[in-house]
Order: structure tokens, then sequence, then C-alpha cells
């Protein structure tokens, strides 16, 4: 059996048209994620350079050739440059032009005229290494990132090692070569890159799907304002902590924080000085705490830490850094930063319930209020067997 050449790029082409047209209205459009703009327009360099090798054995093979492997490159860097996007968001515009331009300079002082192969070798081996690396890339991803990574790192890993094989079996043996023309010629390629576009066209869409439900679930979780989890989002991963330390019976503790004054912040320099000073709280709570603490927006200027292994003295240290923190925040207009209480509960004083210990906490920041706002005050659960109330055991101001 012979494949037609001719016949393969057109059907090549109209089935890269019609998956652009799917992909652009069903992932594109949708997520306007850097990874699916990469993906379309890969699908449109393959599509236009294999269009441009329809004109070879006219007069305008002369340019037309070279384009039409710059343009197979382009795409080929693309795949690459959409799977950067996965893991970093710096796009490497030097990297990503190089492949490209040595391509065409390759082909272009390589008769391109008179030869269909001008920079021939150059053009398999650029192929084969930008697919190679878009393949590097998603097996670098951690393997929990997407069901759809490994489908798509080995489709671009077999493209890449074709590629190899062709730009080999070419320097070795010439375009006429029997292993050239018999395993890795111009038909055989396009077929397989066929078939590996709709592969990498549906699981591309299946991310593109992933990341939608990923960034919703992200949006459902955070505040707004703050950029902090909200309450429901504090307490989904609250509770998976809890039951981790409670497992391994170690410390952590439970922090409600309440903005002293507030209202007067608003009343006296409106509700967007209001927001800012909201913002310059949590900012101050995250750069404190370390990353694996969880800082939440209970609610209105209210704030919920957990602290997993820290003592309560630990965390006590914590509320006056990030209070510190606060204060050193340059504020709209110059006013001054509100103080701020502090209501500390240990876990395991709560027996790791973690309804118990925000209970807790709430009742010590409330001591706080009425001892005078700006301190932390330490909740202790007495022994059980007393039976008696949460006490507030000590406290402490903060300034
Ligand atoms: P206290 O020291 O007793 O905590 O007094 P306070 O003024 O801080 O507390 P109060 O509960 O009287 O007022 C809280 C204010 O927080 C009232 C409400 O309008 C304001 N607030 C709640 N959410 C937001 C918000 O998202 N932005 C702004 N700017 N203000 C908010
Ligand atoms: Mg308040
Ligand atoms: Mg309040």
């Amino acid at each position: 059996m012979t494949l037609d050449i001719t016949t393969l790029r057109v059907a090549f082409g109209a089935l890269a048209v019609t998956l652009f047209v799917l992909f652009y209205t069903v992932a594109f459009r949708q997520t306007r994620s850097a990874y699916s703009a990469w993906w379309c327009a890969a699908i449109a360099f393959f599509f236009t350079g294999s269009f441009a090798y329809l004109l070879d054995g006219t007069v305008h093979q002369v340019w037309a050739n070279p384009l039409g492997n710059m343009l197979l490159v382009m795409g080929a860097t693309s795949v690459w440059a959409g799977a950067r996007t996965l893991r970093t968001s710096k796009p490497a515009w030097l990297q990503l032009s190089a492949a490209p331009l040595l391509t065409l300079l390759a082909s272009v002082v390589d008769s391109p005229a008179t030869n269909t192969w001008s920079g021939g070798p150059v053009f398999l081996g650029m192929m084969s290494l930008t697919i190679g690396l878009a393949s590097w890339e998603l097996w670098r991803l951690p393997s929990s990132y997407s069901r759809v990574q490994a489908p798509l790192a080995f489709a671009s890993g077999f493209l890449a090692l074709l590629y190899l094989g062709r730009c080999v079996a070419f320097v070795a043996g010439g375009q006429d070569g029997h292993v050239f023309t018999t395993y890795f010629g111009s038909g055989i390629t396009t077929l397989i890159t066929m078939l590996l576009l709709v592969v990498v066209s549906f699981s591309a869409a299946a991310l593109s799907a992933e990341q939608i439900a990923t960034d919703l679930r992200r949006r459902a979780d955070r505040d707004s304002l703050t950029g902090l989890l909200n309450r429901a989002g504090f307490l989904d991963l609250a509770r998976v902590q809890v039951d981790r330390l409670a497992r391994t019976s170690s410390p952590g503790t439970l922090i409600l924080a309440d903005l002293d004054f507030f209202k007067a912040v608003n009343d006296t320099h409106g509700h967007p000085a209001g927001d800012a000073v909201l913002k310059a709280f949590a900012d101050a709570s995250t750069d404190t705490v370390r990353s694996t603490d969880l800082v939440g927006r209970y609610g209105g200027e209210e704030f919920v830490f957990l602290l997993p292994g820290a003592s309560v003295a630990r965390s006590e240290d914590i509320t006056r850094e990030v209070s510190r923190a606060l204060r050193g925040h340059s504020a709209p207009g110059g006013i001054q930063m509100p103080t701020v209480s502090y209501g500390v509960a240990a876990l395991e004083a709560a027996d790791y319930d973690l309804d118990a210990s925000i209970a807790a906490a709430d009742r010590a920041l409330y001591a706080a209020k009425a001892g005078g706002r700006n301190r932390s005050v330490r909740a202790v659960r007495p022994p059980r067997r007393t039976g008696s109330a949460e006490q507030v055991q000590a406290h402490f101001r903060l300034q």
C-alpha cells in the first residue's frame, strides 16, 4: 500500500481545521487558559504548515517549503510552551523562537527551489527536540496533577521518538534511503500525527475541563476580598488537619482574631479604607505563619488560624508577630491600623474537637475584648471530672 501524500495532507488539513474549531469553542473559550491557547496555536501552525507543503512542485516551493518547515516547528514549539505553562508561568521567548528560526535558516540555504527536503535534518531534529521537551515537561508534573497528563506525555514522547528516528534515518541514508522512505516517510508520519492530534486534543479538552472545576472549587473556598480561605474552606481543611493531629496526639492551636473597634475605621475613613485594613491583616497573617498553617476569614473582621504542631506559648508569640506586622503596614491616607484581640485554644485541651476548640477560642476572645482589647487570651479546659466550664487562664497585653 502506498500512501498518497497529497491526499493525506488534505485530510490532515481538514482534520486540523475541525479540531481547531471544536477545541476553540469547547475548551479555549470557556477556560481561556494559557495551556488551551497554546494548543489552539499549535493546531493552527500544524494546519498552515501542512498547507504550505501543498505548494511543493510549483514555482512557490522556494518560499513555501521553508515556511512549511518553520510553521510545523512553531506548532511543535507551541506544544512545548503549552506544557510549560502547566508548571511555570514564564514563557521562555528566546528558547521558543530559536528552534523555528534555526529551521527557517537551514531550509532557506538548502536549495529550497529544487529540494523538497531543504533543511531536512535540522527540521526533523527540531521537531524531535521541541516535542520531546513538551513530553519532559508533562512527565515532570506531579502525578496528582491530572488524569490526562500521562496520555499527553505518552503521545508527545512517541511523536518525539518518531521524529528522532526520521532524523537519524535521514542523516544516515538520505531522503531516498530505504529505511527513511519505508518506515519514516511523510505519508506514515502524517497519518500518525493525525491520530495523535485527536488524542492530544481530547486530552487537552479534558485538562481544560479539570482546570475549570479546580478553579471553581478554589473560588468557592476563598474569600474574594482578602484571598484567604473563607469559613467553609477553612473548616473543610481544618477538619482534615485536626484529625491528623488527633491520630498522632500532636499539639496544635486554634486562634480566633478580631480587629478592635474596626467599625470606627469604616465610620471615619470609609468602607474602602476598612477593606484595605482587612487586606493588610490578611497579608500580615500569611507573612507571619508557615505555609503549612491555615488562615481563614471567619466573617466580617474576624479571622481564624490553625497552627499544627504549635504550642499555646508559640501561638501567643505568633499573635504578637501578626499584630506587629499589621502595625508595620502602610494604611491608605495614613490612618492608624487597629489593634487586634486574640483567643487561643489548644486543640488537645478540647479533645481534638474542632468545633469545641473554636468555641473555646471564641470565649477567650470575648474575654480579651472584655479585658481591654489589644491582647491575647489563652483558653484552657479544666480536667473533665470537675465538670466546670471553660476558663480563661491567662492573658497579656500585646503592646
Ligand atoms: P470590637 O472591638 O468590639 O470588635 O468592635 P468592632 O467595631 O471591631 O466590631 P463591630 O462588630 O461593632 O463592627 C464590625 C464592623 O466590621 C461592622 C461591619 O460593617 C464591618 N465589616 C464587616 N465586613 C466588612 C468588610 O468586608 N469590609 C469592611 N470595610 N467592613 C466590614
Ligand atoms: Mg472587631
Ligand atoms: Mg467582630
